[in-house]
């Protein structure tokens, strides 16, 4: 039997189990992962959202599969000892544009959102202040609901899919990757931090923000950097009518969490960096939020967290390909942060790619490694993470 070494036990490794000892092939999987409680994976830093609103189909495909998965975990996620419930919930999403160019990408993304089954709709500001009398859409022309756009915990997600393809005899190491020895064009070995070596047949890197270390074991050289992600916690003293997941065309978003709200800012810089920058929220995203919505103005800081992002710098989506130059080196990395959202669809595609010859149920060869040799982006102008 063929010996696949996953390198990264995040949920991006676990669906890759999952669906691998789905498929009969538990006893061949060795997960490679060096710290089970997951301290700085972005996995449990995720905020959970499944957006079924994106520019690509293959997207916009990935995400409805991840909303037939997520909103019946008990039925598609079988197999472990102990049950984890995600708590799926159907939050709907709203993205905001502006301006003739805003509008028409927009268009064509409902277009193709609704020909592959989403629920969508396109609001003008009357509409949108009728619905959310709170929020000013004082630099909106119009915006798109989707109504479904769910949200999970990404941690009970996680530990629902590491459980589950443990309970059908997936074997998770605890330990890192550190080397890889190759012969012929392929790898033959995997070097452990430990010490140990395991035979290797099929190595698939899923280390995230980590993986361009992978890829440089065997001379591939990814755009992928880590990007800081912050999300600030807090609570309006005014209630406020309910709200969808809201996302401006130029980068505010924020929406519910816990008894109040969350608002993100990405790093304009690229580099780990675990420090959370306070001065963001009280210079940046406050005064912003304040001239969105009024009931903002008073409002409490309660907390925050950050996260890194496997930001792929060539198009913001992810390279799900074998390396051409080591054919038994497949990557799945540069989620640039959908990868909750995309993780059991990524997990069901790996298996196809490994045990059938292929993607067979979403057809994702356009996320290859192709593009990024030829320096060819996919177009992409829907919502970003
Ligand atoms: C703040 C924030 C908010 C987000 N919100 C959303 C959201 O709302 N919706 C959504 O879909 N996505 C979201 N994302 C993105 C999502 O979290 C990621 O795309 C997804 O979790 C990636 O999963 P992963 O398994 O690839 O990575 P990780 O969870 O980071 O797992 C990678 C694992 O690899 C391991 N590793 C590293 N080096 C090695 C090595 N040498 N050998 C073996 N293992 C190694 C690490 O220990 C780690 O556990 C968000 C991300 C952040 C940071």
């Amino acid at each position: 039997m063929e010996r696949i070494v996953i390198a990264g036990g995040g949920i991006m490794g676990s669906c890759i189990a999952y669906y691998l000892a789905l498929a009969g092939a538990a006893s061949a999987v060795t997960v490679l992962e060096p710290d089970p409680t997951y301290e700085f994976a972005a996995t449990p830093r995720a905020v959970g959202g499944i957006r079924l609103q994106h520019a690509l189909r293959e997207n916009v495909e990935m995400s409805l599969y991840g909303d037939q998965v997520y909103s019946a975990f008990a039925e598609h996620v079988r197999g472990g000892k102990v049950e984890f419930d995600p708590q799926f919930r159907r939050r709907g999403y709203l993205y905001q544009v502006r301006g003739p160019a805003g509008i028409a990408a927009l268009e064509a993304n409902v277009r193709l959102q609704r020909e592959l089954g989403v629920e969508v709709d396109i609001l003008d500001v009357v509409e949108l202040r009728r619905r959310y009398p709170s929020f000013r859409f004082a630099d909106v022309d119009c915006a798109a609901l989707s109504p479904a756009d769910g949200q999970v915990d990404p941690y009970a997600a996680l530990m629902g899919f590491r459980k589950a393809a443990e309970g059908l005899g997936i074997a998770y190491l605890k330990d890192r990757l550190a080397g890889l020895e190759l012969s012929g064009g392929l790898v033959r070995q995997a070097r452990l931090a430990s010490g140990v070596s395991l035979p290797v047949d099929t190595l698939i890197n899923v280390a995230n923000c980590w993986a361009p270390e992978i890829c440089a074991m065997v001379g591939m050289s990814v755009p992928i950097e880590p990007v800081r992600r912050q999300q600030f916690y807090f609570l309006a003293q005014q209630q406020i009518e309910p709200i969808p997941a809201m996302r401006h065309m130029d980068g505010l978003s924020v929406r519910t969490h816990q008894d109040g709200y969350i608002v993100g800012a990405t790093n304009p810089r690229a580099g780990f960096d675990w420090e959370m920058a306070h001065e963001v929220f009280e210079n940046v995203l406050w005064p912003q939020l304040a001239e969105q919505c009024g009931a903002f103005e008073a409002i409490k800081l309660k907390g925050g967290w950050l996260g890194h992002y496997d930001m792929n710098r060539l198009d913001g989506n992810p390279i799900i390909d074998r390396f051409d130059k080591v054919p038994n080196f497949i990557l799945a990395a540069g989620f640039s942060g959908h990868g909750l959202m995309h993780a059991p669809a990524v997990g069901r595609a790996v298996k196809e790619l490994i045990l059938d010859g292929g993607f067979r149920s979403i057809d994702l060869s356009r996320l290859s490694w192709r593009r990024v040799v030829e320096g060819q982006p996919l177009a992409d102008d829907g919502p970003t993470a």
